[in-house]
């Protein structure tokens, strides 16, 4: 009986595992169904990682090469190339089933489960773009990986659609290694990137960047021949007319992430179709008592630095869940007198993490993460209460979509608060006087 089982070896599993580690357990299994740890993080050999957690700059393998190295001063077992098929929760824990190639199919009982399965890229089918189905259609990620660990380059000369991080490094890392990046195509009004990637990827190698455009044909028969893009309206609809061709065989989609959950909904965890991810408690618990998710699987962030503190707080909880022997309890952890709070989005807010707060459980202050729905010059991010009074203020000089926000609500306010709360945002020349 292990006491905890780490479902993917990305950042999110390391931190999980550490920090329960540390925290005092003893018997912990990592189950990774790639042939090494570190995640998405093994392709990213970009810097920019680790600013916030460590004071440095570091490139991805780097970022995950210190807490692999970490990893390796506790007692942690790790099983690679192992795919974690199904978690069934039971009276007093869960088991979790797996196939690796050197174990074969194994089923290992676990007193709690931490999900750490990371998330996947949207693909053409999922956006459905018109045109026919050539090669050279590839997701950004897919073409990251090509490159900076396979050793392939995807095509010579490229169009990419999606401003997001990946689309945006891409653009980046495809001009280095000597491919044309003829433009950047991104159906939104403003990029999904973050500001830095924006600047350093695009402006600083003149690649342009299509503010409400997208692609509306590809073209080829074999392998991609041109990709048509066109203006779109404030209803995201291509305007008639407007349309560029651009000779290329090569398109790269960077059209968002899905957090992996399909193991999370086999298992019964409740998603929140905002996030697609785990509803989760402010200490990363699912709706399943035990069962601990945390990084993408929960929600996609943009700096891995928030992904390892969120999945600290996930190992820790996980570890105080089985030292205080609270799977002894049986599955019903709240009782009717369980003050809880709910956290909603209001205006300009698209979705708030953790969903939910047990303010009894919390020690010193809740972070809620968030996302806004639009760019955004100086702002104040307002906390109401269920009977709609301010109960805290935050300024910003900037908020962005492709930001990631957060905010700290203490403890001796959550005591105060009456009913639920809405996080929403205002931006100051709006406000009433
Ligand atoms: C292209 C790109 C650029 C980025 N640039 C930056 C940057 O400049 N700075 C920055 O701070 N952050 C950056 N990030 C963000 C950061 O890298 C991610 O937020 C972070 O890697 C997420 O960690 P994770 O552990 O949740 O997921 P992942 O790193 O995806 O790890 C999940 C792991 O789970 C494993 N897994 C999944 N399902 C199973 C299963 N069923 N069984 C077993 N194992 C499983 C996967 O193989 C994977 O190893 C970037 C991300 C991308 C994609």
């Amino acid at each position: 009986m292990y006491e905890l089982i780490v479902i993917g070896g990305g950042p999110a599993g390391l931190a999980a595992a550490c920090a329960a580690w540390e925290k005092g357990l003893r018997k912990i299994l990592i189950v990774e169904r790639d042939q090494e740890l570190g995640g998405i993080l093994n392709q990213c050999i970009h810097n920019g990682f680790g600013l916030h957690h460590f004071k440095e700059e570091l490139t991805g393998p780097e970022y995950a090469g210190r807490f692999i190295e970490l990893l390796k001063q506790t007692g942690v077992e790790v099983r690679l190339d192992t795919m974690a098929l199904d978690v069934v929760p039971e009276e007093s824990g869960a088991s979790v089933h797996m196939v690796g190639k050197s174990a074969g199919y194994r089923i290992e009982q676990t007193r709690a489960v931490i999900l750490a399965m990371g998330c996947r890229e949207r693909t053409r089918g999922a956006i459905g773009i018109p045109g026919t189905r050539p090669a050279g259609v590839f997701t950004a990620g897919a073409a990251q990986r090509y490159v900076n660990m396979e050793g392939w380059m995807p095509g010579s000369r490229v169009v990419i659609l999606g401003s997001g991080d990946i689309g945006l490094i891409m653009a980046r890392r495809m001009t280095l290694e000597g491919a044309k990046v003829l433009a950047c195509v991104e159906v939104m009004p403003y990029s999904g990137g973050l500001n830095r990637n924006i600047v350093q990827c695009l402006h600083d190698y003149d690649i342009p960047l299509y503010l409400s455009h997208t692609v509306t044909d590809i073209r080829g028969k074999n392998r991609v021949e041109q990709v048509v893009v066109s203006k779109v309206d404030e209803r995201r609809n291509p305007i008639p007319g407007t349309e560029m061709v651009f000779d290329c065989d090569t398109l790269l989609l960077s059209v968002g992430l899905i957090p992996e959950n399909e193991l999370s909904r086999q298992a019964g965890v409740e998603i929140d179709p905002r996030t697609n991810g785990p509803v989760v408690w402010q200490d990363m618990e699912t709706s399943l008592p035990g069962v601990f998710a945390c990084g993408n699987v929960a929600h996609v962030h943009d700096l891995v630095d928030f992904v390892t503190e969120e999945s600290r707080r996930a190992g820790e909880s996980a570890a105080d869940y089985v030292q205080n022997r609270r799977w002894a309890e049986g599955k019903t952890v709240l009782t009717g007198d369980t003050r809880i709070i709910r956290i909603k989005n209001g205006d300009g807010v698209t979705y708030t993490l953790p969903q939910q707060i047990e303010p009894e459980r919390v020690e010193k202050a809740c972070t809620v993460a968030f996302r806004v729905n639009r760019i955004c010059g100086p702002s104040r991010i307002v906390v109401t209460d269920g009977a709609g009074q301010r109960i805290a203020a935050f300024n910003r000089d900037r908020l962005a979509p492709g930001e990631m926000e957060r905010i700290a609500l203490p403890r001796v306010l959550l005591d105060r608060i009456v009913g639920d709360v809405t996080v929403s945002v205002a931006e100051k020349e709006a406000e009433p006087a």
